[in-house]
């Protein structure tokens, strides 16, 4: 804790709001009947740290919260650093009447992903691909840890995005295209906050998390507006009702059984089709998030908005403010007009346009969960953890899930697995660059290429498999000799907005990559890997390609690839979106009329061990213990997903990675009822799609 002593207005010891044995509602209803409008203001506004004017009006406005912004970071950005910052603006909220303590909030989307020397996880996209409840839930738990060691008890994530459209920029930041599959995902918050009842938060490994962004952000049309404008990722979600209960509306219902602390709206609109509203902007949407997030699903948390997004409500600053407020957000980030802000919701409230029961309620949901992280108690860093940030043991969660994240798309057999004793010729953009494989939020807001922090990029991996490697980025003069080719390419970092600009809007790979694969596949066996935040298209090359492989953002532990690419640990990730053939097919998701990808929802070849033989008399046996399990109740239990995955392997020997519209389409929704706990469901759309070929 810092050392120099706060200026205490008032002392406020043994006031029962600050008796840690009472109750949470008696704590918070005895602190808001002390607390002032203006500190009932202050405790709704989230600032930048950056835009504050002077430290001090963190106690001059009473301020509830501050965040990080994306890139926000302290010098220098060590763990230590970070833990001092933070200390330094808490110790300023001490200088407030009732001592409140500012929660600290930072968008720590794959690892504490703003802090040099932090273990990088996958971004989402990759930990769909794993499919693995267990392991996203200790993804969850180690960038807590990591995030809460620095003393900040808050993060936005996870994005519990449905993503229907992979030219939306922040694909990446989804689970996958399925909202059963988000939600299987969702274990993730359970990592970071421990017991849905909010008993573990006070812990210091653990974070209050935010499930973001509430509705339908994944589901814009064209995953974008056509404007192409800074908002190109915060466009208007077109849906039924239906659908958007069953797709983007889902995942928030498992969040908050989760007991998620905060939810943080979109950017984007909502059209509801067959409804006469038009589009409405998320941010002023009082059916969605009072009447549906609030009362509905009976979200306890707060709602905190997203960055100056009150600003795209339509009307001028009151408005905005009164709008929002009154649509149920809780806390605005503001996050430069903090003073305009804390004047204008008072003015709003004096007036009567904003009821003192809405503050009240707001302010009560924010208190509610400082008290629950014990900020009140313990503000400032416990850094006996600090030596966890990008610790070995750290590590090892994250590249098992990098491991778990590769996706084996194609595979004739003469490339992978890879073996030591093999001339391994590795080229293309992505082998050797650490920050492309992090992607974007990566020490800064939209991550960059190089060696901006520590970890071991794909070729380094490689490299501590075998001593006779050879790269060239370029893969310029492929001379013979090598018993394989490892080319990797695909996509530069990027944050929100419409993803690579180098790229344009589409998902074609850069000439100089697709020279790379045509050089390198054409003198030798090749392993094309794609490390990306979304498919790129491979078009009619996947006939010169032997393996191909989607690696999506595998972050800083390469070891994690290499692990699969030499066979210590078998090749078991599906694909968590629709692989399309060509961008005209976009959007295309698993379930639509018409389904012709190049490689379905939950694709994924293995090489976990060889397929059952038998086929149709195997296949029979497997539907009957898939009725005897789901009678017994294992759908969704690992017991469970072996029947599916045995019959998944039998259409896999049969077709030899083959695929055609008849297999794909039942195969992939195989994958979806497997996540609903359709095991009998599964195993006979499996049956369909082994009958097909
Ligand atoms: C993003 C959010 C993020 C916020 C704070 C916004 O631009 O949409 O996902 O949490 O910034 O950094």
């Amino acid at each position: 804790a810092p050392k120099e002593n706060p200026q205490v207005v008032i002392d406020a010891h043994g006031l029962p709001y600050q008796n840690a044995k009472l109750p949470v509602k008696k704590r918070v209803a005895d602190l808001l009947a002390r607390m002032s409008p203006a500190e009932k203001a202050g405790q709704m506004t989230q600032a930048e740290r950056n835009a504050l004017k002077s430290q001090g009006d963190i106690a001059a406005y009473d301020l509830g919260s501050l965040l990080s912004g994306g890139g926000s970071v302290p010098t220098p950005n060590t763990p230590e650093a970070w833990a001092k910052t933070v200390d330094a603006y808490q110790l300023r909220a001490q200088a407030t009447r009732f001592q409140i303590p500012l929660i600290y909030g930072v968008d720590a989307v794959h690892g504490h992903n703003n802090v040099i020397g932090s273990t990088i996880m996958p971004h989402n996209i990759g930990i769909g691909a794993g499919r693995d409840p267990k392991l996203a839930e200790r993804t969850g738990a180690v960038t807590a840890n990591e995030v809460r060691a620095t003393g900040i008890p808050w993060d936005f994530a996870p994005c519990v995005c449905v993503t229907r459209d992979e030219r939306w920029g922040r694909s990446y930041e989804a689970y996958g295209e399925d909202p059963a599959l988000v939600e299987a995902m969702e274990t993730v918050i359970t990592g970071m906050q421990g017991s849905p009842s909010g008993k573990d938060l006070a812990r210091n490994d653990k974070v209050l998390a935010s499930a973001k962004h509430f509705v339908g952000d994944g589901g814009t049309e064209f995953g974008s507006s056509t404007t192409g404008s800074y908002t190109i990722d915060q466009g208007v979600t077109k849906v039924t009702r239906q659908e958007l209960e069953a797709v983007h509306l889902a995942p928030f219902t498992e969040s908050v059984k989760r007991g998620v602390g905060t939810v943080m709206p979109s950017y984007s609109s909502l059209d509801i089709l067959g409804d006469d509203a038009g589009p409405v902007k998320m941010h002023a949407n009082a059916e969605m998030i009072n009447g549906v997030l609030k009362d509905r699903m009976g979200f306890e948390g707060f709602v905190i908005s997203d960055w100056q997004a009150i600003d795209q409500i339509p009307g001028d600053y009151a408005s905005d403010v009164r709008t929002s407020v009154n649509a149920g957000l809780d806390m605005i980030m503001v996050p430069t007009a903090y003073q305009d802000f804390t004047t204008t919701l008072r003015a709003e409230v004096a007036a009567g346009r904003i009821s003192q029961a809405r503050i009240d309620d707001a302010v009560a949901r924010i208190l509610t969960q400082k008290f629950r992280l014990g900020l009140f108690e313990k503000p400032y860093a416990d850094t006996s953890n600090l030596g966890k940030v990008g610790s070995a043991e750290h590590r090892a969660v994250a590249r098992e899930a990098a491991a778990k994240s590769q996706v084996l798309l194609k595979n004739d057999g003469s490339v992978l697995p890879l073996k030591p004793s093999q001339k391994v010729y590795v080229a293309g953009s992505n082998a050797d660059d650490l920050g492309n494989q992090a992607g974007g939020w990566t020490i800064s807001w939209q991550g960059a290429s190089g060696a901006t922090t520590t970890g071991t990029t794909i070729l380094k991996g490689i490299e501590k498999n075998t001593s006779s490697a050879t790269f060239s980025e370029d893969a310029s003069a492929p001379t013979e000799g090598y018993d394989a080719g490892v080319v990797v390419v695909g996509e530069k970092p990027y944050a929100e907005g419409i993803g690579d600009v180098g790229n344009g809007h589409d998902l074609e790979l850069t000439d100089a990559d697709k020279a790379a694969v045509d050089t390198v596949c054409a003198a030798m066996k090749c392993a094309v890997l794609v490390v990306s935040g979304r498919p790129q298209l491979v078009g009619d090359r996947l006939g010169d390609i032997d393996a191909l492989v989607a690696s999506w953002l595998p972050g800083t532990e390469g070891d994690g690839v290499a692990d699969v690419l030499y066979g210590k640990r078998a090749f078991t990730g599906q694909l968590p979106v629709t692989w399309p053939k060509s961008e005209s097919q976009l959007p295309i998701n698993v379930g639509d009329a018409t389904y012709d990808p190049q490689f379905p929802y939950g694709w994924g070849l293995t090489t976990l061990r060889k397929a059952p033989s038998g086929g149709e008399a195997t296949l029979t046996a497997l539907a009957v213990a898939a009725q005897l399990a789901e009678r017994a109740g294992l759908g969704r239990t690992a017991a469970g997903k072996e029947i599916v995955d045995r019959a998944r392997l039998l259409v896999q020997q049969r077709t030899g990675g083959k695929l055609t519209a008849a297999v794909s389409e039942p195969f992939a929704e195989a994958d979806h009822l497997l996540l609903t706990g359709d095991l009998t469901g599964a195993v006979a759309k499996l049956r369909t799609a082994y009958r097909a070929v």
